[in-house]
């Protein structure tokens, strides 16, 4: 079966709220351990996101759903692997399925430089800047003035550059966007957005955003979220990504693509690609239009190599 990375799911915060919840094989899911096996996805980015329903956002919440991470997710089935370091991306392989964490909004660090660093040690290796609305470091893609970084938000990123921790731009408004390329000394990703030529929805990238993480080396999660791919059509297919990438392949991402499919943070599907167990019928789909190469390369060897570059070492104070 051909190999899948997804980096971008919501199944921790599923799981947060729902504390029956089994990540084994619970059909309340989308993510489950069975169906990323059947999926041959080989590494899932696991986000922790605090639901505006939780109140005013604070850090417990983050160790929280790096709990949930650590104690429902990590044991289950013959265990799954978590992945936290450079050297680890080549032990990748088709045997367990590996997952990493990533944090969805600045929200719930508080300002606190020192909890940046606590969810850096304690293994969250991605940070979304902000969800859709402003925080502390900066606007998101619908808070209507469209702000930039906050002060306080230009120093979460000098420290995020210096300790490793990777950006994640999908949601960030766009003047955090352009600021962000000026700051930032590391590639970052868009875990889960589309072409905007393709889909005029605000969470989606303009043509100048694909080419600026195209010209920085970043990546770019194709999105399974149905208002993203395709405007105003009562059943979206998984024919109608193929625009998607066929328009960011045409300002030159081909190298840049992957996927993050937001399952268990969308409501409605895209049809017949419900969950991870599904890849495979993408992957089939995908070959009718691709090589082998090609489609390889989205599915984990584009997402593979940056991690492979990005990640950061180990040290041997974490050994
Ligand atoms: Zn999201």
């Amino acid at each position: 079966m051909r190999r899948v990375v997804d980096f971008h799911c919501d199944v921790l915060c599923k799981m947060t709220e729902n504390t029956t919840m089994s990540f084994l094989n619970d059909n309340r899911l989308d993510v489950t351990y069975e169906r990323l096996h059947q999926g041959g996805v080989i590494l899932q980015c696991f986000a922790i996101y605090l639901s505006e329903r939780w109140g005013q956002p604070r850090f417990e919440y983050i160790l929280n759903g790096i709990d949930v991470f650590r104690n429902r997710v990590i044991p289950v089935g013959d265990g799954v692997e978590w992945l936290r370091w450079k050297d680890e991306v080549n032990q990748i392989s088709n045997g367990k399925p590996w997952g990493m964490l990533s944090i969805e909004g600045a929200d719930g660090l508080e300002g606190n430089m020192f909890y940046v660093r606590t969810a850096y040690e304690l293994g969250v290796r991605f940070l979304g800047l902000t969800w859709n609305y402003a925080n502390w470091a900066a606007d998101g893609v619908l808070e209507p003035r469209n702000g930039g970084f906050t002060k306080k938000g230009r120093q979460l990123v000098e420290l995020c550059n210096d300790i490793g921790m990777l950006l994640d731009v999908s949601h960030l408004s766009q003047e955090g966007f352009w600021e962000l390329v000026e700051m930032t000394k590391r590639p970052f990703i868009a875990s889960h957005s589309n072409a905007y030529a393709i889909c005029s929805h605000a969470r989606n990238l303009s043509d100048k955003q694909i080419q600026a993480i195209v010209a920085i080396d970043g990546r770019i999660g194709t999105t399974f979220v149905p208002m993203f791919v395709k405007a105003g059509a009562s059943v979206i297919t998984p024919r109608d990504l193929i625009p998607h990438i066929e328009h960011m392949c045409e300002l030159g991402a081909e190298k840049h693509l992957m996927f993050g499919s937001d399952f268990d943070g969308i409501e409605s599907w895209i049809e017949d690609l419900e969950h991870p167990g599904k890849y495979p019928k993408l992957a089939e789909l995908l070959l009718q239009y691709y090589s082998e190469k090609q489609v390889n390369s989205w599915l984990s060897g584009n997402a593979l190599s940056y991690l492979e570059t990005n990640l950061p070492r180990r040290l041997a104070i974490n050994n």
